[in-house]
């Protein structure tokens, strides 16, 4: 069976068939565009991942046992109570990358259109969300311009803040290849730490964290004064150029940390390379300055029309499986469906007239970290969290915890009932897993494909969209929200983007909106746009964005450090990012010994200065202290982080912080324009366990 594989963003074919000995195997799908028969460790093991340990197989009410009807019916009345005791907004959805464009779409409609609030996000919002905002700031939409094959294609490939070995691990096996076949293919990584990625890379920047915006600034002022600017293609297809170098002539990349001889090499490099790709990734992102990282990158290329072009362009890479399909159909609070916008009066009455529903959604809802304080705050009276663990992946995550632990009424949709955030659920609903549900989801490059079934369901468990339509019924909006099958609310999705389309937005889809039901089952991974005059391809390169003057926009734009420093309390900065072979935190991974033997436990890489300095060596344990938490962490002493700095993993799970949740120890502070939170610099004091 042809489906796609449900970890990162790379979106890779998979066939998924039984060996002779009747086991499930994953193999990778030589016609798919983004792997061409490649897998990595995650994707090749996803056949030890589909046994019953640990299922939900029934829904629970209280911890009991109960019948789809009653849980169903108790979800909708509370809901229902709470709408109508304290308005649209006391409600609210958190759900995931891990959903199917279908349920996603459903999940948004009955929010957004139909309960009347934008109390719908995404732990997606911890991962891209400053690269929506990035894009939609300088493009006027949330537009990845390029292809994977432009990494392929370019002669200088720029990684900064992108582990993309161990994140995006086919990808980084194209780079590799291609390099290996083109000597003049030139890698630059740009990151504090030295990692498999790093290894690659002919030049490794290794700045001090948050100083990316600086690094571009300079590159900027850099591309003026040797005369690299496409003044031709600024001159008609790019506003805010004069202000953006002003500014960046007034931010010196001095605060990068990198020798001079380091910065000229790379600023002489991308300035003579016509040909180039930047990608990145959560070590942009994830930043009280993230948004601003994301225009600082986006700027040289606009400055230079390396956009849209074989082999050219900015090019950010989503870390979760369809993180994009849900860009696409609105599950982040401030976006509409099919790329429309929330705030404009024009977008909304479209989509409420699209869905004939009753209100629409007028104003952005509560972003994650926002969602999580309202429900801390009682605002929140009921709660739905989707396929995701915020009680160990939320910055703060012990106060996440807590808020959802108090919280009147929370339900959780999930395939196990043995997650931290499950533990806390007044209502758990069995949702079907990955091999027992259909649908499609959006790769990094705009790639649509389809996960298929290939196992039947198992105990009671239901396809997430099937879940929230009956939610919605049972809520009184019975015929917006009569589905049968995924492929009808797929027809729907596609028609409505073709209103998009008409409205001059990115994304439509509309070619697909006359599907047969074979025809959907049948369906090959295609790029969007899919429409009757064109198929996938790259935007921008014709110089036509999607701003009100068809312009795209630099920004001015000046560094700042992370939002909290170094002190004498707290003298070291903790990055935290993810391992080779597990996934967010662990769910299906921990089910393969094989991933699970790679790294068996979490881990603080620490520089052996400062390991000396401390007293600690390796394989022993250090206590890891922020302004939120504790937690315990065995040393691996090693020079691939700098000096003062620390990494370590965000994967493990567990009751105390001796477990290393190390979200915990993450403040919930985020960027102001996207909602991000700044995962990768907490300031953090180091000490060796006492011993008790
Ligand atoms: Fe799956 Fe990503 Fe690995 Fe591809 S690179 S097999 S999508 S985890």
């Amino acid at each position: 069976m042809r489906t796609t594989c449900p970890y990162c963003g790379v979106g890779c074919g998979v066939i998924a068939a039984r060996d002779d000995a009747g086991r499930w195997t994953a193999k990778g799908d030589p016609d798919h565009p983004a792997n061409l028969g490649r897998l990595c460790s995650k994707g090749s093991a996803l056949g030890e991942t589909l046994g019953l340990d640990d299922r939900l197989l029934a829904p629970r009410v209280n911890g009991q046992e109960t019948g789809w009807d009653s849980a169903l019916s108790l979800v909708a009345q509370r809901f229902t109570d709470a709408i109508a005791a304290h308005g649209p907004d006391s409600v609210a959805f958190y759900v995931s990358g891990q959903l199917l464009t279908e349920d996603y779409y459903v999940a948004n409609k009955l929010m957004k259109g139909f309960i009347g609030s934008a109390n719908i996000d995404t732990n997606s919002r911890l991962c891209m969300a400053s690269s929506v905002a990035g894009h939609k700031r300088a493009f006027g939409s949330d537009t990845v311009p390029g292809l994977y094959t432009d990494l392929e294609e370019a002669d200088l490939v720029v990684l900064t803040g992108s582990n993309l070995a161990w994140c995006h691990p086919v990808l980084f096996q194209r780079l590799a290849a291609a390099k290996a076949a083109r000597p003049g293919l030139r890698v630059v990584t740009i990151d504090p730490r030295r990692t498999a990625t790093t290894e690659l890379g002919d030049l490794h920047l290794a700045l001090k964290p948050g100083s990316d915006v600086a690094l571009f600034n300079g590159l900027l002022a850099h591309l003026h004064e040797v005369g690299a600017i496409d003044a031709g293609f600024v001159g008609a297809h790019v506003s805010g150029f004069d202000a953006a170098l002003d500014a960046a002539r007034n931010d010196p990349p001095a605060t990068t940390g990198l020798s001079e001889a380091d910065l000229a090499a790379f600023y002489a490099l991308w300035a003579r390379t016509e040909k180039v790709v930047t990608v990145y990734s959560q070590g942009v992102n994830q930043s009280s300055s993230g948004s601003d990282k994301v225009n600082a990158i986006l700027n040289c290329h606009l400055a230079t029309g390396r956009i849209g072009k074989p082999g050219m362009g900015p090019f950010s890479v989503t870390g979760q499986p369809n993180a994009m399909g849900g860009r696409e159909v609105g599950g982040l609070a401030n976006m509409l469906a099919c790329h429309l916008d929330i705030e404009n009066a024009e977008h909304r009455a479209a989509v409420r007239d699209f869905w004939d529903a009753p209100t629409i959604a007028t104003q952005p809802g509560l972003k994650a970290v926002d969602m999580f304080r309202a429900v801390a705050d009682g605002r929140i009276k009921a709660l739905w969290i989707i396929h995701t663990n915020p009680a160990v992946s939320m910055p703060e995550a012990d106060a996440v915890r807590d808020a959802i632990a108090g919280c009147d009424f929370v339900v959780v949709s999930d395939i196990t009932a043995r997650n931290d955030t499950a533990r806390l659920a007044d209502v758990l609903l069995p949702a079907s897993a990955w091999g027992e549900k259909d649908g499609t989801v959006t790769n990094s490059e705009r790639c649509i494909s389809r996960q298929r079934a290939f196992l039947p369901a198992r105990g009671q468990a239901r396809p997430d969209w099937a879940i929230l339509a009956e939610i919605g019924r049972r809520m009184g909006f019975v015929r917006a929200f009569d589905y049968e099958t995924p492929a009808e609310i797929f027809r729907e999705y596609a028609a409505l983007s073709g209103i998009a389309g008409k409205l001059g937005r990115d994304f439509d889809i509309s070619a697909l909106s006359d599907l047969s039901d074979a025809e959907y089952e049948a369906l090959s991974p295609v790029r969007w746009p899919v429409t009757a005059a064109r198929t996938g391809g790259r935007f921008f390169g014709d110089g036509r964005f999607f701003t009100p003057d068809g312009r795209a926009r630099m920004l001015p734009l000046r560094s700042r450090a992370p939002a909290q420093v170094p002190d004498a309390e707290h003298p070291f900065v903790l990055n935290t990012g993810r391992v080779r072979d597990h996934w967010h935190t662990m769910t299906r991974t921990a089910l393969s010994p094989r991933l699970s033997a790679h790294l068996a436990e979490p881990f603080l890489e620490l520089h052996p200065e400062d390991a000396l300095a401390l007293g600690l060596k390796s394989a022993e344990l250090a206590e890891v202290t922020t302004t939120r938490g504790r937690a315990v962490l065995r040393v691996m002493v090693t020079d691939r982080v700098r000096k003062g700095e620390v990494f370590a993993p965000m994967h493990w799970t567990g009751e105390t912080a001796s477990h290393g949740r190390i979200d915990a120890l993450v403040p919930a502070i985020t960027d102001p324009v996207s909602g991000q939170p700044e995962s990768k610099a907490a300031p953090c004091a180091i000490a060796p366990l006492p011993v008790a």
